[in-house]
């Protein structure tokens, strides 16, 4: 985890392309592969690998992790019809990244899968 790229931007020691909202807690910002026409990924300050190596403290930065996509779904017109929020957990589950990331996709279909 601590060799990935998303440890780096969110100890602020290299920077994301397209940053979306930044506070004490969380980073968003685009995905520089996009699947869908908005396509961009929420991580936490505090590093956490992956859903399945969370405790239980960290349900709260998690859901605020999930409401910021609810918010800047709404902030970019994505909210209708409908956007996608999802992890991917471990190689099993297609994550790539080492470090948890929450996908908000959104915006007119096809999108590509991830
Ligand atoms: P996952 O398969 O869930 O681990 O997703 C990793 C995502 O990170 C993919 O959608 C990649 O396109 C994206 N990604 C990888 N490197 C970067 C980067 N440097 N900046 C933004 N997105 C990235």
């Amino acid at each position: 985890m601590e060799d990935s790229i998303f440890y780096k931007f969110a100890k602020g020691e290299m920077k994301p392309g397209n940053i979306r909202y930044e506070d004490d807690d969380l980073l968003a910002f685009d995905d520089i592969h996009p699947a869908a026409p908005v396509h961009i990924l929420i991580v936490p300050k505090k590093p956490i690998q992956s859903v399945a190596d969370m405790v239980e403290e960290d349900a709260a930065i998690v859901g605020k992790m999930v409401y910021r996509a609810k918010l800047l779904a709404e902030e970019l017109g994505i909210d209708h019809p409908g956007y996608r929020v999802s992890f991917n957990v471990r190689e099993g589950g297609g994550q790539l990244v080492p470090y948890l990331h929450l996908h908000l996709m959104g915006g007119p279909k096809p999108w590509r899968d991830i």
